[in-house]
C-alpha cells in the first residue's frame, strides 16, 4: 500500500501531471456553482476542499451555471447538488425541473383520459371554434356556463348535445375536455361504441370493477355518440345504468353527444317492445334527462369526406 501510495504521488508530482491537475482545480474552483457553494459554507477549509475535489469536479462537469448539461448528466433527469456531510463535501442527485415538469404532465395526462376518439379532435379548442351559426353560439354559451360553474366548484347539470352527423358535437365535447384539462379537472372523454366493446371485453377479468369505478367516480365524464353503441339489456342496465345512477347520486356531471334526441335515445334503449324493457329504458332516460341540459345542433355537415 505504502508503495502504491508513493508511486501515485511520484506521478502526481511530475511537472506535466501537476500542471494539468492544477488546471482542473482552477476550472473547478472558478465554476459559479462551486463558488456559490463555498461562499455559503465559510467553514470549509482548504484541506476539505482538496479532499472534496473529486466531488466538486463531478458537480462542475455536469453543470453549466445552475443548469444541467444534458449530455454530461450521470443520471438522466437528475442533477448534482453539493452539500456537506460530516464535514466532507458530497454530491447528491435531485430530479431536474425538466423531469419534474414531465412527471407533472404525465400525471395530468392520466387524469385526462380520452378513449377511442379520432385524432382530429384531440386538440379541439375554443379559440378555433367556428361560430357561424346561431345554434353553435348557443352551444358555446352552454359550454362556457358549464365550464364557469365547474371552475367555481358549483354544482351544475351536464349537457346533452344532439343533432345530425358532422355538425361538430364531438369537437365541442373534446374542446370542453381540453378546457377542463387546463383547469386540472380530471375527466374521461369516451366514445360510447368503443367504451361498450371494451367493457364487454373486460367483463370476465379482474380489471372490470376498477374500469367501471373509474367511469363512476371521475369528476367529469364526457360520453360521445351515445346511442351509436350496440345496445343490450346488460349494456343499458348494468353498464350505463350503474354508472349514471352513481354519478347522479354523487352529483357528478356527465356530458353526452348523440345523433339522437332524448326521445329517440329512449327508443334505442327500449330494444324490444316488451313492457319491462320500455320501463327500464324510461328509467335510464329519466336519469339522463334530469342531469343534463339539451342543446340541439342544427348546423350543416362539416365533414369534407
Ligand atoms: P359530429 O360529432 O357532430 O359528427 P364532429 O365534431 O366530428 O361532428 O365535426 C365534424 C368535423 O368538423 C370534424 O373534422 C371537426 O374537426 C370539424 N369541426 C367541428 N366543429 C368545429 C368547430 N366548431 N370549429 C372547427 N372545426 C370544427
Ligand atoms: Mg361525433
Amino acid at each position: 500500500m505504502e508503495h502504491i501510495q508513493s508511486s501515485i504521488e511520484k506521478i502526481l508530482n511530475r511537472p506535466d501531471v501537476a500542471a494539468s491537475v492544477r488546471a482542473i482545480h482552477e476550472r473547478v474552483l472558478s465554476h459559479p456553482g462551486v463558488i456559490m457553494f463555498l461562499r455559503t459554507h465559510p467553514e470549509i477549509d482548504q484541506r476539505t476542499i482538496e479532499r472534496g475535489m473529486l466531488k466538486l469536479n463531478e458537480y462542475a462537469e455536469q453543470m453549466h451555471g445552475n443548469q444541467i448539461i444534458e449530455k454530461k448528466a450521470v443520471i438522466e433527469g437528475y442533477q448534482p447538488v453539493l452539500h456537506l456531510e460530516k464535514g466532507q463535501i458530497m454530491v447528491a442527485y435531485e430530479k431536474t425541473q425538466a423531469l419534474r415538469d414531465l412527471e407533472n404532465e404525465r400525471a395530468l395526462e392520466k387524469k385526462f383520459k380520452s378513449l377511442f376518439l379520432p385524432d382530429e379532435v384531440r386538440d379541439a379548442n375554443f379559440s378555433d371554434f367556428d361560430l357561424t351559426t346561431t345554434d353553435r353560439k348557443l352551444a358555446l354559451r352552454a359550454a362556457s356556463q358549464f365550464l364557469n360553474a365547474t371552475r367555481s366548484k358549483q354544482q351544475t347539470k351536464g349537457l346533452y348535445l344532439h343533432g345530425s352527423f358532422g355538425v361538430g358535437k364531438t369537437y365541442l365535447l373534446a374542446a370542453i375536455g381540453n378546457a377542463l384539462k387546463k383547469e386540472r379537472v380530471a375527466t374521461i372523454l369516451v366514445h360510447a361504441p368503443g367504451f361498450v366493446s371494451e367493457a364487454k371485453r373486460r367483463i370476465r377479468t379482474d380489471s372490470f370493477d376498477s374500469f367501471l369505478e373509474s367511469f363512476q367516480t371521475v369528476p367529469v365524464l364526457l360520453i360521445d355518440d351515445i346511442g351509436a353503441e350496440s345496445i343490450s339489456p346488460w349494456v343499458r342496465d348494468e353498464l350505463f345504468g350503474i354508472i349514471l345512477q352513481y354519478r347522479m347520486m354523487h352529483r357528478l356531471p356527465t356530458l353526452f353527444s348523440s345523433n339522437l334526441s332524448y326521445d329517440e335515445l329512449e327508443l334505442h334503449f327500449g330494444i324490444t317492445n316488451d313492457q319491462g324493457d320500455k320501463l327500464k329504458a324510461m328509467r335510464l332516460m329519466e336519469r339522463i334527462r334530469t342531469t343534463t341540459n339539451p342543446i340541439e345542433f342544427l348546423g350543416e355537415n362539416r365533414r369534407r369526406y
